[in-house]
């Protein structure tokens, strides 16, 4: 990993750079089906508070998120402090961010390999802040990313499980 100053903003990434018809933005999974983000963003929304349909509605949310990142539509401060960064510990990464008060703090980290697929989600949770430790929760964080990380590189021989007509990638 190179130790050069990591210069990028948000500006830099696909997600901000409008595309039609949309890019591909694949959510990863691996040859077992046994690791899946499509099925990370479910388990996590599933373990918030408030009812079915606050649950829908902020599943709806995160989806739609990505649609308009995968159109290039993401903007600084969009709404409710959403925002998109580069992950400092790995120049491949970027980190998209939902911040939802009481309900939490969700994270989806994603490269963007430029084609087939054009971006890839690779891991999305919610943000640990059980501990009220801010160490312990930045380590948290890491693991995540670090694990993000070990996907992005380990996942590039079968393309993070991205097909033609794949039916992983948001929108299908
Ligand atoms: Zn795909």
């Amino acid at each position: 990993m190179s130790k050069e100053r990591d210069r990028r903003t948000a500006a830099d990434s696909l997600c901000t750079r409008p595309c039609d018809p949309p890019r591909a933005f694949h959510f990863f999974v691996d040859g077992r089906r046994a690791r899946s983000v499509r099925v990370e963003i479910e388990q996590a929304v599933s373990q918030t508070k408030g009812s079915m349909i606050d649950r829908a509605a902020l599943h709806g949310e995160i989806l739609g998120q990505v649609r308009r990142a995968a159109a290039g539509k993401l903007r600084l401060g969009l709404d409710n402090g959403d925002v998109l960064e580069p992950v400092r510990r790995n120049p491949d990464l970027w980190e998209i961010k939902w911040k939802r008060g009481k309900r939490g703090e969700f994270r989806l980290y994603h490269a963007e390999p430029g084609n087939a697929p054009d971006l890839v989600g690779l891991r999305f949770h919610a943000k640990d802040t059980s501990s009220n430790d801010a160490d312990e929760i930045e380590h948290l964080q890491n693991a995540e990313m670090d694990e993000a990380g070990r996907r992005f590189v380990d996942g590039v021989k079968d393309r993070w499980g991205h097909t033609p007509g794949c039916h992983d990638c948001a929108g299908s």
